[in-house]
């Protein structure tokens, strides 16, 4: 283990921020969030947001509001664009996406996050070419978190406040500095510009730990469909789809084109793409005008069986939600997902 004074760690990242696009937490402003006079109590004040030094950081951060899958899985970026000439022609254009990134401060959760974008957007054909060049050009230098907030579970579901696996480099709050704990290539290539020193002896804290829950298995979904369990859940919601919008593994999407006519007759056809929620009302609508979850009750349970059921039966992870708890407290109806869960294991038993 490797030990990073405070001061370093700064210089280190002053001097990053100058050769890669640093993204990490920042402390959010009221005009973040408007109508927000005044700090939430969670401490959720940060967002994550590209910096061009330390100081910008907003070091005391807990958990941001949105995770840091935007800078994977952009809330909008265009895939192609088509130009077409005044005689007809058409060029193709892709976007060529090169530039290094680093993600600093990420939680060891949200790192946990691209393990389920990676089997969804990576491990099947047709591979998402755009996601998979980000992934290659990013670095995740995590930080532990010293106590569990308030409303994560991440424990509950495969996690820990100071899992190391997800992250390329993972740095835990010690006296003075950092423990620094190189854990992938990517992150030795990166830990080679880092004042580091042996620290062999160094205590790491141990994490402040909440109560966890047992899980429901897949089978319990399977076998305790219950249309009016759901139904009641659903009442309450009300699509605003703030729970999917702050999710670090969800990842549906919608995708538009757009024709603007330039002013010398040439035309410029964009394809779009746009972050899309499974708890918006017309999510599901076919061409034909059919909804097949028109109720609210069918969008939250399809939510939940997204997270436990589908995705793990599809892919090689074992659940899809790494319990950052970030819809729970997202929620305006204070729909608890950790409830849900503990609802759904307490009817298998019943
Ligand atoms: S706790 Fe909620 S926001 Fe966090 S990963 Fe699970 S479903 Fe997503
Ligand atoms: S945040 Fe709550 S009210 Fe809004 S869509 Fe999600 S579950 Fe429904």
């Amino acid at each position: 283990m490797r030990f990073i004074s405070s001061q370093d760690l700064h210089n280190w990242l002053d001097q990053l921020a100058q050769e890669a696009k640093l993204i990490a937490p920042v402390e959010m402003t009221v005009a973040d969030r408007p109508g927000a006079a005044a700090p939430t109590p969670d401490g959720m004040r940060a967002r994550f947001a590209a910096v061009s030094g330390a100081d910008e950081i907003a070091w005391g951060y807990q958990r941001t509001a949105v995770s840091a899958r935007e800078f994977l899985v952009p809330r909008t970026e265009t895939l192609f664009t088509i130009e077409t000439d005044t005689s007809g022609n058409k060029t193709l254009k892709e976007p060529v996406i090169a530039e290094a990134q680093v993600i600093f401060g990420i939680r060891p959760c949200d790192a946990r996050a691209f393990r389920v974008l990676d089997a969804v957007m990576l491990e099947q054909e047709p591979v998402d070419t755009y996601y998979a060049q980000r992934r290659q050009n990013t670095t995740l230098v995590g930080l532990s978190c010293p106590a569990m907030w308030d409303s994560c579970f991440c424990t509950s579901v495969g996690g820990a406040p100071n899992a190391r696996e997800d992250v390329d480099i993972l740095l835990t709050a010690v006296e003075g500095g950092y423990a620094v704990d190189v854990v992938t290539d990517k992150g030795s290539t990166l830990a080679q510009t880092m004042t580091t020193a042996d620290s062999e002896d160094m205590q790491l804290p141990e994490p402040e730990l909440s109560e966890s829950f047992a899980v429901p298995t897949i089978e319990q979904w399977l076998e305790k469909f219950d249309e009016v369990y759901w139904d009641r859940v659903g009442d309450r919601c009300l699509s605003c789809r703030a729970c999917v919008y702050v999710c670090p593994t969800c990842r549906c999407f919608d995708v538009r084109e757009e024709t603007i006519k330039q002013p010398d007759g040439t035309l410029i056809t964009r394809s779009i793409r746009t972050w899309d929620s499974c708890q918006g009302a017309n999510y599901r609508v076919v061409a034909g005008g059919a909804n097949p979850r028109a109720q609210v009750g069918q969008r939250t349970r399809n939510r939940m069986y997204c997270k436990f059921y589908y995705v793990p039966t599809d892919y090689q992870v074992e659940v899809a939600c790494v319990g950052c708890g970030r819809c729970i407290t997202a929620c305006p109806v204070n729909i608890d997902i950790s409830e849900v869960l503990q609802d759904v294991a307490r009817r298998e038993e019943a």
